[in-house]
């Protein structure tokens, strides 16, 4: 590959290249990366940024990581790609049986796909089709909570917060499902079971109707990086077996130990029917998620009128992209990754503590490796963004919320250069 001049791969990039949400022709700063290696994403402008965002929760042991480059190099000289019906092979049953193994104890099988999105489309699709196989083929809505982040294909974006998502935009394309208020209670709150009561009343409604409840446990992300009471995802457990509804739990962003356990639902002591997996599955190295069932779900299948279920991607169980999944929770099983985890959130509770004091400040949240600083204000991106750059960070805002989820590696000096540059940037807000 050649390497074009700056100038012209930015003109380029401007004129035909889409960027996630984003207008096109782009408007918004956007900076050309050469290379990134451990914490630091190199610039071809020359500048070395500490990066503060694992490039959206997937890269937690950093870039270029020697282990992770040499299983991928290993397996690509076996194969890099090949059809998965009718055929298997090492890198997919073995990673299979890991997640086995790591996820509670309930969940046993494993339907691999390229991205949580379409992990999130899986999900509801084995929801509708158990129901159809247990003879309830009405039972085809969800219920989820507002301020939720699920993908952005139809059925994931249909359980998105309704505001957040412009729901409106896609009215009529879009399934209309069933929304309960969001938790309230943080984290080390005081439980109120009238917390819970929205959700409730929607079951008690709407029980007959809805396949499962769907919802981010503990975390969630993209919707508003809200951080609530792990009593709220018991309770609803609870209830989701009183009103006979499955419960999905979407641990895209919070597994593999982001939030200081391995997966959010440990905090409630709770195993979901259906839960997902992605983002930093292969450790941010390429896209692969996966849904994972209880037996007692996907043992129907076989009775029901498909006889199968009804999903198959082209390149589900890539090889390559298993093959790295699994030599980088072997290096999560290889360090005190949780150690790790409650030193970064320590020192995030400590350096972004003064961020209470500025005006322009209205919360400041922490639960593991993830640092939430929500504004007043939304921030203006053009503005922002570069000062983060000048402060040798890569961080990347959106609305009211500036936040970091560095990968576990980083040292305290480079996170503190973070938690420096959240200060100093929003203090001249
Ligand atoms: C990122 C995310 C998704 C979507 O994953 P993609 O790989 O972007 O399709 C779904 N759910 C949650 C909680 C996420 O954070």
């Amino acid at each position: 590959m050649n390497t074009l001049p700056i100038d012209e791969l930015m003109a380029l990039d401007r004129r035909h290249v889409w960027h996630p949400y984003a207008a096109m022709p782009g408007t918004g700063p956007v900076f050309p990366v050469k290379s990134a290696q451990g914490v630091y994403l190199e610039l071809e402008t020359g500048e070395r940024l500490v990066d503060g965002m694992s490039s959206w929760w997937t890269c937690i042991h950093g870039y270029s990581h020697p282990r992770l480059n040499q299983a991928a190099q290993e397996q690509m000289g076996r194969m890099s790609h090949v059809m998965f019906g009718g055929l298997t092979h090492q890198p997919a049953v073995q990673l299979a049986q890991k997640l086995v193994r790591m996820t509670p104890e309930a969940l046993q099988q494993v339907f691999f796909c390229d991205s949580g999105s379409v992990a999130v489309e899986v999900a509801m699709k084995l929801a509708i089709q158990y129901w159809h196989n247990r003879g309830d083929p009405q039972k085809q809505h969800f219920l989820t909570i507002r301020n939720g982040y699920h993908g952005d294909t139809f059925a994931a974006m249909a359980v998105c917060d309704p505001v957040n998502g412009m729901h409106h935009l896609f009215r009529h394309s879009l399934v209309e499902q069933y929304f309960a208020d969001a938790p309230q209670i943080p984290f080390e709150g005081v439980w109120e079971e009238g917390d819970i009561a929205s959700f409730e009343a929607v079951l008690a409604r709407h029980h007959g109707e809805i396949a499962a409840a769907i919802f981010e446990p503990v975390v969630q992300g993209a919707g508003g990086m809200r951080i609530y009471s792990p009593q709220y995802v018991r309770r609803a457990r609870e209830l989701c077996d009183e009103y006979g509804v499955l419960l999905i739990l979407d641990e895209i962003a919070t597994g593999f130990g982001r939030t200081g356990k391995l997966f959010a639902c440990q905090y409630a002591g709770i195993t979901p029917d259906i839960m997902c997996i992605g983002k930093a599955l292969t450790g941010g190295f390429m896209s692969l998620a996966a849904t994972l069932t209880t037996g007692h779900i996907s043992e129907t299948f076989a009775q029901g009128e498909a006889g199968v279920f009804m999903h198959g991607p082209t390149f589900m169980g890539n090889p390559l992209a298993c093959a790295v999944a699994l030599e980088n929770l072997n290096l999560l099983a290889s360090y005190d990754w949780v150690a790790r985890v409650w030193a970064i959130e320590a020192q995030l509770k400590r350096e972004l503590a003064p961020c209470r004091d500025l005006p322009t400040v209205r919360d400041v949240r922490v639960l593991g490796a993830i640092g939430v600083v929500e504004l007043h204000e939304p921030v203006d991106m053009a503005v922002v963004q570069p000062q983060f750059v000048q402060h040798g960070v890569w961080l990347r805002p959106f609305g009211r919320l500036v936040y970091t989820m560095p990968p576990y590696i980083i040292e305290p000096e480079q996170l503190r250069q973070i938690t420096q540059a959240i200060y100093a940037v929003l203090s001249q807000e």
